[in-house]
């Protein structure tokens, strides 16, 4: 089985499961540390270990101080960081915890071994049981090291209670009761699994239904949403910028003749073709091509002035009308009218004003026998 946050590519950025593991073994990492010093002050006074070896017993208290300072000084890594940066970091957490686990076994061992009374055994071996309970069920998210981990915390201490003449019954439970520990860690894992497995399928689906809202069914453009998010934005940029900004809005010529002539279906092909045709004409990153509703549809260019965008939308016009639609046996013309508009500062105080004007553009283009590009003039900023 492989470890979570070692499954993706290193040189990329962390996916979000990686940025999670990280999160929750940290804030597991510092929960524990406390606990170890104090368990151990309490088996070393109740054994009577403090008597008989002080200085010993003091630095092994001060190694447990110093991996639980080490614990709390790890940091997490913000969003965007490298799966590298995030493995180095997972790494490192586990070292410091398979230390402590390390550190634990030799002491307790240690312990058993001196002072090998009652009030040790009890102290030492709940102490050690407890600790690898508290990981199988804390630390799951990496198998093979959360099991180096038990063994530390777990046969260390078996093997002392074994080596200084515990009773059989103990050793008996304690064998038992790791069995159990062993089993516990295993569904952990398991279960920890399935949760990231969960929690990235429902990552998906949010960001599918996402894009999905932002996007036009039929056609596979922008829809309106996120025209109107784009419009809004780009018209306060340019307000606050200085920059261009031009809007075409088109719209199909006696399109509903096209449905009554040659049926819905002939009619949902033209559109896909039109939207096709629109989008590979006006491809670059500052402009976004979108279908406002029905047969018609809205391009937003970024730096664009009014006559370049008119330019633009003649060629592309011109460039439709040669273009014939295969409808069935035969093939169809269309032809689209265009308003356009240009961003105006002293006209448009927001996107529906811009809006607006490239739509009253739009209207006289039809009202002027379609097949036309016109663009707004100043009298719409009054409208
Ligand atoms: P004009 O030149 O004035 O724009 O005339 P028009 O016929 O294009 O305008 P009108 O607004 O009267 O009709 C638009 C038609 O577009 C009506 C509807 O049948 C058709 N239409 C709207 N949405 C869809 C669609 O998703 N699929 C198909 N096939 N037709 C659609
Ligand atoms: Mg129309
Ligand atoms: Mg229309």
């Amino acid at each position: 089985m492989r470890d979570t946050a070692n499954d993706a590519p290193a040189g990329e950025k962390a996916a979000p499961r990686q940025m999670q593991e990280l999160g929750e073994t940290l804030q597991r990492l510092r929960l524990g540390g406390p606990f170890y010093i104090l368990l151990w002050l309490l088996s070393g006074t109740a054994s009577g270990l403090w008597e008989r070896a002080r200085w010993p017993f003091l630095l092994v208290t001060l190694g447990f101080i110093g991996l639980n300072v080490l614990r709390f000084r790890v940091r997490g890594l913000a969003e965007g960081a490298s799966a590298l940066a995030v493995r180095r970091r997972l790494d490192w957490i586990w070292t410091l915890l398979l230390a402590n686990s390390a550190l634990w076994a030799v002491a307790v061992a240690w312990l058993l071994m001196v002072t090998p009374n009652e009030s040790a055994r009890t102290v030492a071996s709940i102490s050690s049981y407890a600790f690898a309970t508290a990981f199988a069920h804390n630390f799951p998210m990496r198998l093979r090291s959360a099991f180096v981990a038990l063994g530390l915390l777990y046969l260390s201490t078996l093997a002392a209670l074994i080596a200084n003449g515990s009773r059989f019954e103990l050793v008996a439970v304690s064998v038992l009761y790791l069995l159990y520990v062993s089993l516990a860690l295993r569904r952990s894992h398991a279960e920890y699994r399935q949760r990231l497995d969960l929690e990235d399928e429902l990552r998906e689906q949010r960001d599918l239904l996402e894009r999905q809202s932002r996007r036009d069914g039929l056609t596979g453009l922008a829809n309106r949403r996120r025209f109107s998010g784009a419009l809004a934005d780009w018209v306060a940029k340019a307000r606050s910028g200085g920059s261009p900004l031009a809007l075409l809005i088109l719209d199909l010529d006696h399109f509903k003749s096209v449905n009554d002539r040659h049926g819905h279906a002939a009619g949902d092909t033209c559109l896909r073709e039109f939207a096709e045709q629109l989008q590979q004409a006006f491809p670059a990153q500052g402009e976004l091509v979108a279908r406002l509703g029905g047969e018609e549809f809205g391009v937003l260019l970024r730096d664009c002035t009014s006559g370049e965008a008119a330019r633009r939308a003649d060629a592309f016009r011109q460039a439709f009308a040669g273009h014939a639609s295969a409808v069935g046996e035969g093939a169809l013309q269309i032809t689209v009218s265009i308003g356009v508009a240009a961003f105006d500062p002293a006209r448009d105080a927001d996107g529906s004003a811009l809006y607006r004007a490239a739509d009253g553009a739009l209207y006289r283009a039809k009202a002027a026998g379609r097949n036309t590009v016109l663009v707004a003039e100043d009298e719409f900023a009054v409208a």
